[in-house]
């Protein structure tokens, strides 16, 4: 990814893509200190930017970082990148983090907080698998604590178990894994959240402690809109084997059908096409 051309927006300027770099001594590189937000723009509007912006700010936040730019500076940033690439339709990246600078330690209070914003070409998440829904095996991994980490945050150092997570399925022929909370309930996917269907009512796992999706959102309102009922709930995953129907939802994985989940199958069903179709239709609109 390093060495293509294009432009990536970097504190404040657009650089060549081959020329933003950073230094080895970067903070977040040893420690973590990074956020990040992930975001789709579709026929030349980010679907749910200004939430995006909003959550990168409050991310920082939660980390003790105060990302140097407002909403409305950030958004700027991000369509001046998609407009250099001249892209109308892109994934786009922004991240936050410690840099280098005086300290080299732990404590880098001093050290500054740097920005950029990047995007690429991204089509399906889960490639054209799409429609025969996903299998995903059961991470290892369990999602932690918010009396661990804040997990509320979309920050760096919550994904290295989800990457770990992700390769050891990959190995055993899956496309994603799903975790289970510290208590045992069921939590998300490595880079999205999860739906299930039972009788017609739709149930997904209470976002205490994991990322509540700015997607998993839109799908709650949207399915609300649409007379259904959504149960926000703990889920035990001795359920799984229940309900009919389950899709991911994510800014990436967009609406995914998941077809299996360890021993348990779902299938592809009306409800999981519909919200998925409805989900396009409104990025787009
Ligand atoms: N959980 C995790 C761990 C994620 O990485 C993502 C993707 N950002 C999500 C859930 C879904 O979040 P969103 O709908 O805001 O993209």
């Amino acid at each position: 990814y390093d060495d293509r051309d294009g432009y990536i927006w970097m504190d404040g300027t657009l650089v060549p893509w081959r020329d933003a770099k950073v230094h080895i001594l970067t903070h977040a590189m040893h420690y973590a200190s990074s956020v990040f937000e992930g975001e789709r723009c579709y026929n030349g509007k980010i679907f749910k930017s200004r939430e995006h912006s909003a959550r990168l700010i409050e991310s920082g936040r939660l980390l003790d970082m105060t990302v140097p730019y407002s909403v409305d500076q950030i958004e700027e940033a991000k369509y001046a990148m998609l407009k250099a690439n001249g892209w109308t339709d892109a994934y786009v990246r922004a991240v936050a983090w410690r840099g280098a600078g005086e300290d080299m330690g732990v404590s880098a209070a001093r050290n500054p907080v740097r920005m950029a914003v990047a995007g690429w070409e991204w089509g399906a998440y889960y490639g054209d698998a799409k429609w025969q829904g996903a299998k995903l095996d059961i991470a290892k991994w369990k999602r932690p604590s918010p009396e661990t980490i804040p997990t509320a945050a979309k920050a760096a150092g919550l994904y290295m178990i989800c990457t770990m997570s992700k390769h050891a399925a990959e190995a055993k022929g899956c496309s994603d894994a799903l975790f289970m909370d510290y208590r045992g309930y069921v939590a998300e996917a490595t880079g999205a959240n999860v739906f299930f269907v039972k009788d017609g009512v739709v149930h997904t796992p209470l976002a205490d402690a994991f990322l509540n999706g700015i997607t998993r959102q839109t799908v709650i309102a949207m399915l609300k809109d649409m007379g259904l009922s959504v149960e926000e709930r703990h889920i035990m995953p001795d359920e799984l084997g229940t309900f009919s129907e389950c899709w991911l939802t994510g800014t990436a994985a967009e609406v995914t059908p998941v077809g299996q989940i360890g021993d348990y199958h779902f299938q592809v069903g009306d409800l999981t096409r519909k919200v998925s179709d409805t989900y396009e239709a409104l990025v787009r609109s």
